[in-house]
């Protein structure tokens, strides 16, 4: 299936090629947890940016996480991060699309079940 996602402005609308998870990732990072986000996990190759005619970027301590929002409306859209194995370790060059599952149309993602990960620790 094909699952669209778009910022409140419309200035972003990105595409995956793939199903929902079954589960979605809170993490409680120090940005996670300010940002209140829920990640769909995906693999770079599933996953298109369609349009993203404001698209900016936050990077933080390590600067490996690009941490994608709309500069325009300031939705955050998705996460370009190392494919980080849950000990954190990483094999130093698969990538992790996190998809902010809020912004999927048509789904209410307040309303899926949610696996949390403790990024409070991990990074
Ligand atoms: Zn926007």
């Amino acid at each position: 299936m094909t699952i669209t996602a778009r910022c409140h402005c419309g200035r972003t609308v990105m595409e995956v090629d793939g199903e929902l998870p079954e589960k979605l990732t809170r993490c409680t990072c120090s940005l996670c947890s300010k940002r209140g986000h829920l990640f769909a996990y995906y693999r770079p190759d599933q996953f298109t940016v369609r349009q993203a005619d404001s698209d900016a970027a936050y990077r933080w301590r390590s600067k490996q996480v690009a941490n994608h929002f709309c500069s325009a409306c300031g939705c955050d859209t998705y996460a370009d991060s190392p494919a980080f194995d849950k000990d954190g370790s990483w094999d130093g060059k698969t990538r992790r699309i996190a998809l902010n599952a809020r912004l999927i149309d048509d789904f209410e993602a307040a309303d899926w079940p949610v696996a949390v990960i403790d990024g409070k620790n991990l990074w």
